[in-house]
């Protein structure tokens, strides 16, 4: 049994919806026992969220608009892919009824003039609502029996709206109750994305994207064999092609490798999200809807050994580095931790942080949004230091740019280091500030802005990155 999640542009338009049918009837030659998790069609979410703050701020023509424009886009796929002209007015029939709650839902938020999480939920989950019926519908007209499931009847979580979490073990019974049962009649059940409710019933999501969540969710309540998760791209990259040209499809990746990519900005799965999937080993794999013969991206716990030592190679921008200086902190015990307790206290969360030996310095990055209050806060708490002269001063740069080098086989693979900034000497790119985890799983470090691409190029020439398919090892079985 297999998870397969549709992400938002897989289920954007009748022609991409069309092609998700297709995958969907060629995944189940394969093995019949899949169970579909679908997004909100692509922009629905955020246009739902839109007109509802717009109500909110006393503004009723967004969330007018809004519904034409919501019941045409659904409108034009039931009319182009559903045969059946009983079926086709039954997703009419359905389609008017959400969006009718959703006019409901945004007149009464426009009259209070307030909208409050619990209710911000209520309304973005309508998108999912529409999405699933549909694509389940679009399906029965391909032969294949499939029938929608509202993931609020059994993903189970906290209140906290907006970011829910999930109850497993209430979760994990409600689905071993609903949905085996529809496997083993042949059905494939379609079940929303991102939405969810509290054991009251009471409708909340997942937080944004978190289709993928719902994804994990299922899978790991189904102890599934692979979860899914179709996109449209092919897999992870091992840089941006629209930085690197030559970037490749990574085979395989490890859990924390993945982690370590998203947590440097790269368009890869929240480690939040997959975490269900991952406590109990299941293989996530990422597919490109729009090319699924293509190369994909398996992520699992151990990889096979990869024939280079570096996976892949982002790059975090907006950020500014600060650095607290005085040759008087050297030896004076609590100075890191006052100041990343200042940090702290504004709420910005720190990137990368770096200390020389000689603790005459220690610097960090943030993203630069929030320079000027974090020197503030650093300021006040440092503020009989800077006096005495024990800190000569905070300094913030700003258009600098974290690349990050990703890959776990570099623990105890010597020499490393020496090849990427072999790499970037040579092209004569200025490495400002380094960290590197004793994980060992990454190398961090900051340039100028206006280096950051030629860096990434030419670190991922450096491990040969395009040849990484070829000098991955053949597979075996597994
Ligand atoms: N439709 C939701 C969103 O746009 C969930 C998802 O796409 O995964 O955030
Ligand atoms: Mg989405």
């Amino acid at each position: 049994m297999r998870v397969l999640k549709f992400g938002g542009t897989s289920v954007g338009s009748t022609e991409a919806i069309a092609q998700v049918a297709q995958v969907i009837a060629r995944e189940r030659e394969q093995d019949p026992e899949v169970v579909v998790v679908t997004s909100a069609m692509s922009g629905v979410t955020d246009m739902l969220i839109r007109a509802a703050k717009a109500a909110a701020a006393g503004d009723e023509m967004p969330y007018r608009e809004a519904r034409n424009e919501l019941l045409v886009k659904h409108q034009i796929v039931a009319g182009q892919l559903i045969e059946d002209g009983i079926e086709r007015a039954a997703i009419g029939h359905l389609l008017d009824e959400k969006l009718r709650e959703f006019e409901r839902l945004c007149q009464s938020i426009y009259v209070l003039g307030e909208l409050t999480p619990r209710g911000l939920d209520v309304v973005s989950s309508l998108g999912e609502q529409m999405a699933a019926p549909l694509l389940a519908a679009v399906l029965r007209s391909r032969g294949i029996p499939a029938t929608h499931v509202d993931a609020r009847e059994i993903v189970v979580t906290d209140d906290t709206f907006g970011a829910a979490n999930p109850l497993l073990e209430e979760t994990c019974r409600r689905v071993q109750e609903r949905i085996p049962a529809l496997l083993a009649e042949g059905v494939v059940p379609v079940v929303t994305g991102f939405i969810a409710a509290t054991r009251e019933g009471i409708t909340t999501t997942l937080g944004r994207g978190g289709s993928d969540y719902t994804a994990s969710i299922l899978g790991a309540c189904l102890d599934a064999e692979e979860v899914q998760i179709w996109t449209d791209v092919n897999g992870v990259l091992t840089a941006d092609p629209r930085i690197v040209p030559e970037a490749r499809t990574l085979p395989e990746l490890s859990y924390v490798e993945a982690a370590e990519l998203a947590y440097f900005g790269a368009k890869v799965l929240h480690p939040k999200t997959i975490l269900p999937a991952v406590e109990k080993g299941i293989p996530i794999r990422v597919r490109n809807t729009f090319d699924p013969e293509g190369p994909d991206t398996r992520i699992v716990r151990e990889p096979r050994p990869a024939g280079v030592p570096v996976k892949a190679i982002t790059a975090i921008r907006d950020l500014a580095l600060i650095t607290v200086e005085g040759r008087g902190m050297m030896g004076v015990p609590g100075i890191a931790a006052r100041t990343f307790g200042a940090v702290a206290r504004t709420g910005v969360s720190v990137l990368m942080i770096s200390q020389a030996s000689s603790e005459q310095s220690i610097c960090f990055v943030i993203p630069a949004a929030d320079v000027d209050k974090v020197i503030a806060s650093l300021q006040e708490e440092l503020e009989r230091e800077l006096r005495r002269g024990f800190v000569d001063h905070i300094a913030s740069m700003r258009d600098i740019v974290i690349i990050a080098v990703v890959g776990s086989s570099m623990r105890g693979t010597p020499g490393i280091a020496a090849r990427v900034f072999g790499a970037l000497g040579e092209a004569g790119i200025n490495v400002i500030a380094i960290a590197q985890g004793s994980s060992e799983v990454n190398i961090s470090l900051v340039v100028a802005d206006t280096q950051a691409d030629e860096a990434v190029r030419r670190i991922h020439a450096a491990f040969e990155l395009e040849r990484v398919a070829e000098l991955w090892p053949v597979a075996e079985a597994g």
